[in-house]
């Protein structure tokens, strides 16, 4: 922990006002294929499996798409994407979705996407998916083991013709462009230590969870919390009058 890289940069204060914004897809489409309680979260590049993307497939393509598809249909068959500035949620957490090419991981995770075009900072973007990915595993309480990548998702319970040649997805991240899925991680345990989260999807009494850097310094959550996964163990913390604190064993 107390070696984590600071890899990804924030995006500048303004941007960190981003939100993550409702584009429900309409509720009779096929691609949503029944109701789940995720347990996986699973990582995804929106590379159209080459890591590359022309520069049309950017936010603003996507803004369009969805809303001709909420009338027309629709091939949008994950639950969240990401930018450097805008973020979309287009199923709902609780619904299932074709996102990883296996029926364990359909019926159980949700698909976070990060697009990468031209025009979006590619740090930003991961830095927010890292950001989205560390509220949805306090919203769900699902631990960063369960954080996993697409092909990972492929090569644990994918068929054997998955498993064995699996989607290189998130392609560029499995490159080790700009920091590895390790380093990813780490972001996400950044997001953890200094209170970094979209706390416009967590609840009130989740929210009151989140660790203000006054109360819990750094150094304290390191060290009560050596041997934790990640950096706040929900369990051993308690809030007081808009305080947390640790729990005393
Ligand atoms: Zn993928």
């Amino acid at each position: 922990m107390s070696n984590i890289k600071h890899i990804y940069k924030r995006p500048p204060k303004g941007s960190q006002l981003v939100k993550v914004e409702s584009r429900f897809i309409a509720y009779d489409l096929p691609n949503r294929i029944g109701h789940q309680k995720p347990t996986y979260i699973v990582i995804h590049e929106v590379s159209l499996g080459t890591g590359k993307s022309p520069k049309e497939y950017n936010m603003e393509r996507y803004e369009k798409k969805i809303t001709e598809d909420a009338k027309n249909g629709s091939d949008i068959g994950y639950h969240y994407l990401v930018g450097d500035k805008k973020i979309y949620q287009f199923i709902e957490d609780d619904v299932s979705t074709k996102h990883t090419g296996t029926e364990f991981g359909n019926y159980n995770s949700i698909g976070v996407e990060r697009l990468i075009c031209e025009g979006v900072n590619y740090e930003y973007a991961t830095h927010n998916q890292a950001k989205l990915i560390a509220t949805l595993m306090l919203k769900h309480n699902i631990p960063l083991d369960n954080v996993i990548t697409h092909k990972e998702m492929q090569v644990r319970y994918g068929t054997d013709d998955k498993k064995s040649n699996p989607k290189q997805c998130p392609n560029r991240m499995l490159a080790g462009f700009r920091g590895n899925v390790q380093d990813f991680k780490n972001e996400i345990r950044r997001c953890f230590l200094y209170g970094w989260f979209f706390t416009e999807l967590l609840d009130e009494k989740q929210i009151m969870y989140i660790p203000k850097l006054q109360e819990i310094t750094r150094k304290t959550i390191l060290s009560k919390n050596k041997k934790r996964e990640y950096g706040i163990g929900l369990e051993n913390l308690s809030y007081e009058n808009d305080k947390v604190y640790i729990k005393k064993k």
